[in-house]
């Protein structure tokens, strides 16, 4: 490779192979520079720690899996530098000192002409879409074809093509127009996750090609870009609308010293053209190479035999949408073989054997025409954005959340303002940006209210109990005082307690009507009283009647969580029903008793005592307990070990010695909890015969699968 100034010795030429498992050894031997040191023996120090900077990047960047702290990585880089400005001689284009800012600032980029045009897709938008392009292309084959098909996921970036020469990164430009781009090196060398030079991660013995060109997609992780509109927005700047518009904004800055500071990732996914490498019969294969050669290439992309398969790994990415940390807007789909790719060639741009499976869109722009303001239990005063009624992916949106005034305050948000909204699965949607330059001289400031809109008492600012810096708007009365607060505290602690025939809207008409003052009267609701009720009828008031007298028998636990503390959730509502086991306990309890629970802290510690020495709350928790609550948990008799505690299992499937019930009872016994369905909070599936979507995906989702043998091996000791 022709990037050292000096030939190296042998003996660091021999080491070339072992290096990696040297370096993960001692990872972090940064050292003072001694005063004495040679320019040789800088610059083997210096080749020493490029090597480990680069090493340290690919783990970091291409795997995800560091092996060093963001410190010690800081240290290696700070003596790197500090190597290069004493010896500033032994700076070369490659060092990892030059990725923040190299070329300078350019007023025009240059043009590339792509040898290899780069290509648009066409759409389908149903899986009736997708059959009629596969028939399509079999019947431009003229033949019935297997296909084998990639499904990838469709980033919603910047597509650019990278050019490699005898594994050295040479070019990198824009799609442009497809046929004419600009020339970005300088700005996408800033990306760490972009190889400089290329070479065989596992070793490989195969020719390194002499010249290969990659496409791939730019962009900005969704919670960078979340950063970065914050950022600037208390700056005060221009906020970016998504985070395909900052990863294009970033990408095209004429100074790469801006776009360095600017988070931005590849996924590489095309492979354009190649000379003097391997044999690639494949996309899958190619996909395999560029993963080989330490490219980043984007997780999960599936190789399917049939259709079938194709649309499971198309609603796979749809589920998932909402989850990942980049934005999709669909998933490719490609005939997997290059032969029959070649052979079926384009129609104008569009290539045949290729297209994009677009999803429903989700973002359009609408206008603030006013704003609810909304009490809850907590007393907090929320902001909900009323918008002129707009369709987004076939839904017509008519509000957006705005989560808290600071937010409000943030996006410098006016009545009649036009707004970019975005609605991510079936939530309300929320507001993105105000697009400034749609604004008409209309726009109304808003004003937050200085009184509460249920009680009428002076409001306050302060952050919420999660410790977020963003201030909320507070109604300064309790619940006693404040009625929305109220009937919002028997709403949430109904739907805890599983009673679901008191919705939102029975909860303040019972409150309204004169049925409930507080939620202790949830037990002592009257059958005729609600009878009484205009358009009560008596099937619903049996099952409401039902559902209460059921939610008498919950645990402790539920009871704790229905109360509503400040500070106490899902998680410490069992600590403290597991330590104290009776609601008794727990209020004859102490500041510093509660405190001790591992786990729990004493802001909520604090919290549990102001809560049970209030006179009102003791009254409502005397009817509870006069109702005949539930409000003690039996001491488990099982004493025995509770090696499983804090795992769940989901079973499917048959087990051949155990029926279901008794495998799930072993399980409990031992204290793991046992799940219906399977997601990521899964830790173990146990999978018999006849094994069915379960079994899937949690292989999809790379959960422990144990068969019927390791089953037995987890219950017997
Ligand atoms: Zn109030």
């Amino acid at each position: 490779m022709p990037k050292k100034d000096k030939p190296e010795d042998e003996q660091s030429q021999q080491d070339e192979n072992s290096s990696v498992a040297k370096i993960a050894e001692t990872p972090t031997n940064s050292q003072p520079i001694p005063v004495d040191l040679t320019e040789d023996q800088a610059n083997q120090r210096v080749l020493d720690l490029r090597h480990q900077l680069e090493y340290h990047n690919y783990r970091y960047y291409i795997l995800d899996d560091p092996e060093v702290t963001d410190a010690e990585y800081d240290a290696l880089f700070r003596e790197l530098k500090a190597l290069e400005a004493k010896f500033p001689e032994l700076i070369t284009p490659d060092s990892p000192t030059q990725r923040v800012s190299v070329g300078g600032v350019v007023s025009e980029f240059p043009k590339v002409v792509h040898e290899v045009p780069m290509l648009s897709l066409s759409n389908v938008f149903s899986p009736e879409g997708l059959a009629e392009w596969n028939e399509r292309a079999m019947k431009y084959l003229d033949k019935r074809y297997q296909f084998e098909y990639t499904v990838e996921p469709k980033i919603d970036g910047l597509s650019v093509a990278l050019l490699y020469e005898n594994g050295v990164l040479v070019r990198g430009a824009t799609r442009g127009d497809g046929i004419t781009g600009d020339d970005i090196t300088p700005n996408l060398k800033t990306i760490k996750s972009i190889p400089w030079n290329l070479k065989y991660r596992d070793n490989s013995n195969e020719p390194i090609p002499t010249r290969l060109e990659v496409r791939g997609e730019v962009y900005m992780p969704i919670s960078a870009f979340e950063k970065l509109n914050k950022e600037l927005a208390d700056k005060g700047e221009k906020l970016f609308a998504n985070p395909r518009n900052s990863a294009a904004g970033s990408l095209r800055q004429k100074d790469p010293a801006i776009t360095a500071k600017r988070p931005l990732n590849v996924f590489i996914y095309t492979l354009a053209r190649m000379e003097g490498g391997p044999v690639l019969k494949t996309q899958w294969e190619a996909l395999k190479f560029f993963e080989r050669l330490g490219f980043r290439v984007a997780p999960d992309i599936k190789l399917c035999k049939d259709l079938h398969e194709v649309a499971t790994a198309v609603q796979n990415w749809i589920d998932r949408r909402d989850k990942l940390d980049f934005e999709i807007d669909g998933s490719v789909i490609k005939i997997n073989e290059f032969a029959i790719e070649d052979r079926l060639g384009f129609v104008g741009r569009d290539p045949r054997w290729a297209t994009a499976y677009k999803f429903p869109a989700r973002e359009a722009v609408t206008r603030l025409v006013g704003i609810t303001w909304t009490v809850r239990r907590t007393g907090s005063i929320n902001p909900l954005a009323i918008l002129e009624p707009v369709s987004i992916g076939g839904t017509t949106v008519k509000s957006a959340t705005l989560f808290n005034i600071d937010m409000i305050e943030r996006l410098g948000l006016r009545i009649n303002d036009p707004l970019l909204i975005k609605r991510a699965g079936d939530v309300i949607p929320n507001v993105v940006k105000v697009m400034d330059e749609r604004r008409t001289g209309e726009e109304t400031p808003i004003e937050l209210p200085t009184h509460c809109p249920s009680c009428g008492a002076p409001t306050t600012r302060r952050p919420d109990e999660s410790g977020s810096n963003d201030p909320k708007l507070y109604c300064t009365n309790n619940p006693f005082n404040c009625p929305v607060q109220m009937k919002d505290w028997i709403f949430f602690f109904s739907a805890v307690r599983g009673v679901d025939g008191m919705g939102e809207r029975i909860a303040h008409r019972f409150f309204d009507e004169g049925l409930m003052r507080d939620l202790g009267d949830l037990y002592y609701l009257d059958r005729e009283k609600l009878l009484a009720l205009d358009r009560f009828g008596e099937k619903s008031a049996d099952k409401l009647l039902k559902q209460i007298e059921d939610s008498k028998q919950k645990p402790l636990s539920n009871l704790l969580m229905a109360l509503g503390i400040p500070h106490v959730g899902v998680k410490s509502a069992e600590m403290l029903a597991n330590h104290f086991h009776s609601l008794a306990n727990l209020e004859a309890a102490d500041v510093d008793t509660i405190a001790s629970i591992k786990g729990m802290g004493r802001v909520a510690a604090q919290s549990i005592m102001d809560f049970f020495q209030n006179a009102d709350n003791q009254a409502v928790l005397a009817k509870i307990k006069a109702a005949g609550v539930r409000t003690e948990d039996p001491i488990e008799e099982d004493g025995g070990p509770k090696p499983l505690a804090g795992k769940t299992f989901v079973l499917t499937g048959n087990l051949v010695n155990y029926g279901r019930k008794q495998a799930e009872e072993m399980l409990k016994r031992r204290g793991a909890t046992i799940g219906s369905s399977v997601s990521k909070n899964t830790d173990y599936v146990i999978a018999g015969a006849e094994a069915g979507s379960k079994l899937t995906k949690a292989q999809n989702l790379g959960v422990n699968i144990l068969d019927e043998e390791a089953f037995t091996r987890l219950v017997q000791d």
